[in-house]
């Protein structure tokens, strides 16, 4: 009937797809092909992107491209593995102004963790993706030392005195640590109407680094305690590595710096079975995309071993996001009957699957589910 099929095709979401380099094409394609396999109502867009963009358009990210992010109801997103390929993750994250980075570390029995004990881990590290250190604002010593001749450390040693190097500059701003600690707020809410702890956990190295790194404590807890109902902690950077390991299921939200959180993230994803298996979305105001954690791997690229879960529960993130949460619970369960049957695990997880094997095996389970 003609008023049904209009209501199912504006029901239908735009997805676009990027792999990116190395695994992520691999990655990116087994996820498709899932999506596609299990009916899921989505129409998916491959628009082009990276080296073959160069080659065709004369730029990583055409036109054409960005406009179907833009327009798109999910974008996901392989991985970057330099050139052209770090071009493309660097418009649809930071030219996109995509702040929060949201990296869920949860325990799916039958994956590999080296943990004894792993089960009940479910936690998310959310990474202020824009300030701090990591956007990289570097250069020459001797310029520093003209512009800030005075500028000392701790001990009194001025800039001027260590003669040529180089320097790197950490920014943290009140407007930057407010709008991630209210997104860790927001997060911690929705996490514990789901049975979450109703906690967030700030990571930063505020006894070394009292003006900037303090500055982001100070501000992150200012907020979490105005938001009320939620419970607030600290810990310097090097401590809470070590919770992650040692006590990672007292864990829920954990605010990370920038640098911090892009390493904790690897680290946590370890603890609880592997870097393989760890999802993101990274979160603007008003846009969002969503990718794995890990990087283009070259060591494995091109043999067919990758483990797409990671890419898979990035999938699930961006179904939910855009409005199919059935559809993105039915994934992320359907992953974990894989990892429960344990019968397509790849290398990493201690089996000899393939990249394809294990999708596959996905899709049964939706589709038998
Ligand atoms: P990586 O994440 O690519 O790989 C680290 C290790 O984990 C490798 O041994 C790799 O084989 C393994 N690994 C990663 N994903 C896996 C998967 N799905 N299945 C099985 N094993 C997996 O990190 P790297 O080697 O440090 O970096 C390689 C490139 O990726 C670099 O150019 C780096 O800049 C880039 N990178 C990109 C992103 C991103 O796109 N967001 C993130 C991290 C690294």
């Amino acid at each position: 009937m003609p008023s049904s099929s209009a209501s199912s095709a504006s029901a239908r979401k735009t997805i676009v797809a990027l792999g990116g380099t190395g695994i992520g094409v691999e990655v990116v394609d087994a996820t498709c092909e899932v999506l596609v396999g299990a009916g899921f109502p989505v129409d998916i867009l491959t628009p082009p992107h990276a080296e073959a963009a160069v080659k065709s358009h004369g730029a990583p990210m055409p036109e054409e491209t960005q406009r179907a992010c833009r327009e798109a109801d999910g974008v996901l997103f392989g991985a970057a593995g330099g050139g052209a390929s770090t071009a493309v993750v660097t418009w649809l994250r930071w030219q996109q102004t995509a702040y929060a980075g949201v990296r869920p570390i949860k325990y799916y029995t039958g994956a590999s963790s080296p943990l004894a004990h792993p089960e009940g881990i479910d936690m998310v590290i959310l990474r202020e993706n824009s300030e701090g250190l990591y956007p990289g604002r570097e250069g020459e010593l001797a310029d520093l030392t003209r512009a800030l001749p005075d500028l000392a450390d701790k001990t009194g040693k001025r800039v001027t005195e260590f003669g040529s190097g180089r320097f790197a500059v950490k920014v943290v701003t009140r407007p930057g640590v407010e709008r991630i600690a209210r997104f860790a707020c927001r997060l911690a809410d929705r996490r514990k109407g789901r049975g979450g702890k109703g906690k967030v956990t700030c990571i930063t190295k505020s006894n070394v680094l009292p003006k900037s790194d303090g500055f982001f404590q100070q501000v992150a807890e200012e907020v979490v305690r105005a938001h009320g109902g939620l419970t607030f902690e600290h810990f310097h950077v090097d401590d809470g590595a070590r919770r992650i390991v040692r006590f990672p299921q007292s864990m829920d939200v954990v605010l990370c710096m920038n640098l911090y959180g892009d390493i904790l993230s690897d680290l946590a994803a370890e603890v609880a079975g592997g870097l393989g298996m760890a999802p993101s979305g990274c979160f603007g105001d008003r846009w969002a995309y969503f990718e794995s954690v890990h990087g283009s791997a070259p060591d494995i690229a091109g043999r067919g071993i990758a483990n797409p879960t990671a890419t898979l529960l990035s999938a699930s993130m961006m179904l939910d996001h855009a409005g199919l949460p059935a559809e993105a619970a039915r994934l992320e369960a359907a992953v974990a009957r894989v990892y429960r049957d344990g019968k397509h695990l790849t290398a990493d997880q201690g089996g000899n699957g393939t990249t394809k094997g294990f999708a596959g095996a996905v899709l049964e389970a939706l589709k038998s589910g």
